[in-house]
């Protein structure tokens, strides 16, 4: 009598014959039952993850933020974004001084409130 031994899916809850059952390490001492099907789920899953979130994974926006300070030139009022990891010399991209050139911060909720007082 053929009997194909079945598990169920941790995933999708369904009975699947263990020859497509992947057992999945899942934090320490446990294991999660996958089909054939989640597991291809998954993977496309994390792929598609590691393709949004990269490079962005060790580099949160804020890091990468960090690196531009926002400049405006005071003689011609043209606002730019200085890379200051970069070696060239800051000057304004528009009459190409530097001599005005005014670092500006990014406004927080109290400075609105003190601009409108
Ligand atoms: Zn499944
Ligand atoms: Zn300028």
């Amino acid at each position: 009598m053929a009997y194909i031994r079945q598990l169920i899916c941790d995933r999708c809850k369904k009975a699947v014959p263990v020859s497509e059952i992947r057992y999945i390490p899942k934090g320490r001492d446990s294991t999660a039952t996958f089909c054939l099907d989640c597991i291809s789920a998954k993977k496309e899953a994390n792929s598609l993850n590691k393709k949004t979130n990269s490079p962005g994974m060790k580099t949160p926006l804020s890091m990468d933020n960090s690196l531009k300070e926002k400049y405006i030139c005071m003689r011609c009022n043209y606002a730019f974004e200085f890379n200051t990891k970069s070696r060239s010399p800051i000057s304004c991209p528009y009459c190409s001084k530097s001599d005005r050139l005014e670092k500006q911060r990014k406004k927080s909720a109290q400075d609105l409130i003190k601009d409108i007082n």
